[in-house]
């Protein structure tokens, strides 16, 4: 059973969640397995970006998808997944060339420095104008070195973003994609989060919180092969059994994370709007038709000759979604 638990430690300002994706995962890769299957280090770094989203998702106070997209210069092109705040969600990667199973994510994505991992929070309802929030981190540490673990490129974003420690341990296979996330709250209280002061003082407690550092150091002690075999409740309790941990209940009972996709006709229509009718034209006039197929769930999208012409003609206004 897929699970999603957050968590924190009673009295102290640490917070935590952890969550186990196995049916969704699975079902992800089903779908990819019609056009032949991932190798697997690309299972493996699919399912931590999986993991890390709806981590990321179940800690943040914002109302829209966070979609994690790295994209590379080696011979994966692209590797995206995106978390509604419903904890749906849908991952999908590009490969152009070998892989080997054993694979680094320097082998990759980032061959020649170029690769770069963006975090994308889109607001649910987002006003005509108003920007999706972006931020873009390379997959080289400060020194210059090439960051060969996902989770450390995250970690290093979200101190950045968030300036408080934050610590992710990240595991996969083609059964599930797992994590745990430690992360310090800050000491005046998570209402403070937007306060024009509170950065600063974060800041100058990055790394001195004794509570938080012994907890970030136990979650650490966490290896995959754990994180892959134990139900939550089991790795929480190997960790932190002499901690006190309080668990939050969601109001509609436990959070189940699910493999959903969110394209639709209507999604495809304003994508082949932003082509343009002449793109559009040529299309019909080279095939017939125009099909689209969905890279996330597997779903066909056909427009005939009259669909088309339909798409240019109804009056709608183009969109701007970024993900079909
Ligand atoms: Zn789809």
């Amino acid at each position: 059973m897929s699970e999603l638990q957050k968590f924190i430690f009673e009295g102290l300002p640490v917070r935590g969640a952890i969550v186990r994706l196995d049916d969704g995962w699975q079902a992800m890769q089903a779908v990819r397995a019609q056009s032949g299957a991932y190798p697997d280090a690309v299972t493996a770094l699919l399912g931590e970006m999986t993991a890390a989203a709806l981590l990321m998702q179940a800690n943040i106070k914002f109302n829209g998808a966070i979609i994690l997209q790295i994209q590379g210069d080696g011979p994966l092109k692209l590797a995206v997944v995106e978390v509604q705040p419903d904890f749906s969600v849908r991952a999908t990667a590009t490969i152009k060339g070998e892989i080997a199973d054993n694979a680094t994510l320097t082998d990759m994505v980032n061959v020649n420095n170029e690769g770069r991992c963006a975090i994308t929070l889109d607001p649910k309802d987002r006003m005509p104008g108003q920007q999706a929030y972006q931020g873009v981190v390379p997959l080289f540490d400060d020194e210059g070195k090439p960051i060969n673990v996902f989770s450390k490129v995250l970690q290093h974003y979200m101190l950045q973003s968030e300036q408080l420690d934050t610590c992710l341990v990240l595991a996969a296979n083609d059964q599930l994609a797992a994590g745990l996330l430690i992360q310090r709250l800050p000491m005046a209280g998570e209402g403070n989060l937007g306060a024009e002061n509170a950065n600063v003082a974060n800041e100058d407690g990055i790394g001195k919180s004794e509570d938080y550092n012994r907890i970030a150091t136990l979650a650490m002690s966490l290896k995959a092969e754990e994180l892959l075999t134990l139900d939550t409740e089991s790795v929480l309790h190997r960790l932190f059994w002499d901690e006190s941990l309080a668990r939050f209940v969601p109001p509609e009972g436990p959070i189940q994370p699910r493999f959903a996709c969110s394209c639709s006709q209507d999604r495809v229509s304003s994508m082949l709007r932003n082509l343009g009718a002449d793109e559009v034209a040529d299309i019909i006039r080279e095939q017939g038709n125009v099909e689209v197929g969905c890279e996330f769930c597997g779903a066909q999208y056909r427009f005939d000759p009259i669909d088309a012409a339909q798409l240019f003609t109804d009056g709608s206004a183009p969109a701007s979604d970024a993900i079909q």
